[in-house]
């Protein structure tokens, strides 16, 4: 996840020519303040990706079961590879024998805040030590969250802290699905046809 080699497993791992995902140019400049996003991701296994930004790109965990506000839950988190802060925007459909290839909503987003901060520690450290604090702004979700390296090879564990934004009773993965750039389910955002080179096409609504 945090190799030296920046975008380039990103690249690497991606044909342009076939998946509609950014390329990782990095063109575009660090945010103002750093932000968040989570994206639903219904590929081979269906997952949500959590994605924090860090020096310049957008550190990645795949969380099999989403997000929870539940203190008592812990969601494993397996580290993928660093994405550039352009796929905070993306939703779409990866074609099917691509990398990933599956639907893409933007389930939440916002700005977060290191809470290791506080002790000196920051983004970079906290990553390289296997312990990331953050204060997530979000649609959705809100409040802090701790993203914790287990010993061995196991991943990492994605766990709400018990503070005043924790409900037990919310289970938001569940109840609020839709996209909070487009407001698409991701069953919508799957239906749709991918855009046609050739404008104009069969106009109205076919059958499919
Ligand atoms: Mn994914």
């Amino acid at each position: 996840m945090t190799d030296d080699t920046g975008l380039q497993t990103y690249d690497d791992r991606r044909d342009f020519r076939r998946t509609p995902e950014p390329e990782g140019d990095g063109d575009r400049d660090p945010s103002e303040r750093p932000i968040f996003v989570i994206q639903e991701h219904d590929a081979s296994s269906h997952h949500y990706d959590v994605r924090i930004e860090v020096d310049g790109v957008l550190a990645s965990w795949a969380v099999p079961k989403g997000p929870s506000t539940d203190p008592a839950d812990k969601r494993l988190a397996l580290p993928t590879e660093d994405h550039p802060l352009d796929y905070a925007d993306f939703e779409g459909v990866i074609p099917e024998d691509e990398y990933g290839g599956g639907t893409v909503i933007v389930w939440d987003a916002g700005t977060y805040r290191n809470l290791r901060a506080a002790d000196g520690v920051d983004m970079e450290s906290s990553l390289a030590e296997g312990k990331v604090e953050v204060w997530l702004e979000g649609k959705k979700l809100r409040g802090g969250y701790v993203l914790v390296e287990m010993g061995g090879r196991d991943g990492w564990l994605l766990i709400k802290m018990d503070d005043e934004e924790a409900d037990a009773r919310r289970n938001p993965v569940s109840t609020e699905p839709g996209s909070v750039l487009s407001g698409r389910t991701i069953e919508e955002v799957a239906g749709e046809e991918p855009p046609s080179p050739e404008p104009g096409g069969d106009g109205e609504e076919g059958t499919r």
